[in-house]
């Protein structure tokens, strides 16, 4: 018996060293049988940090599908973060990689360890856009219209995959 394929959302970002390397190599990453086939890919932004500070961010979203329960793709993901060399030393640091679960099929989830959907997914320009490209039916205008004056811009040079 398979276990069943899920559809989830993966946002992708990055502002320390080849931050653009760092987000095509994730995407790599995440087409891999093990973890899951990629889908879809949005185009490539380029964003101000949001309460934050240090270099300007490259962000993605992809459409993955996995057979992975919600747990198991959040390490996975977190495995992936390790690889590119995540440290974490303090909140919102700036990073190599950030891979967050945006939405697991429908999943709803709330424990210490993984919220669902992501906890700050609507107010975030860099989720939405990319998002809105990817998963159309999950973002309406007025989220668009709520994250219009945040500071983001859509790059032309194409992702790596899909
Ligand atoms: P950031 O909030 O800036 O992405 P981290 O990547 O360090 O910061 O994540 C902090 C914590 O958020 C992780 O340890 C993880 O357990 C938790 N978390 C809760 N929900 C999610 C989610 N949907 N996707 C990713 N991480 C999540
Ligand atoms: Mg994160």
């Amino acid at each position: 018996m398979h276990a069943p394929q899920v559809q989830a959302c993966v946002a992708l970002g990055a502002n320390l060293g080849d931050a653009l390397g760092a987000v095509r190599q994730a995407l790599r990453d995440l087409d891999n049988a093990a973890l899951g086939r990629v889908l879809r890919v949005s185009s490539f932004y380029r964003t101000a940090p949001l309460e934050a500070h240090g270099p300007h961010f490259i962000n993605a979203v992809a459409l993955i599908q996995t057979q992975h329960s919600p747990l198991a793709l959040l390490h996975a993901l977190q495995a992936l973060e390790h690889k590119a060399g995540r440290e974490r030393p303090y909140t919102n640091a700036p990073r190599t990689l950030d891979l967050d679960l945006i939405f697991y099929g429908d999943c709803e989830l709330s424990t210490p360890e993984l919220t669902l959907p992501h906890p700050r997914w609507q107010a975030r320009a860099f989720v939405l856009l990319p998002l809105s490209e990817v998963c159309p039916q999950r973002v309406s205008a007025d989220m668009l219209a709520c994250v219009a004056h945040q500071d983001i811009e859509r790059l032309s040079i194409a992702p790596s995959c899909k």
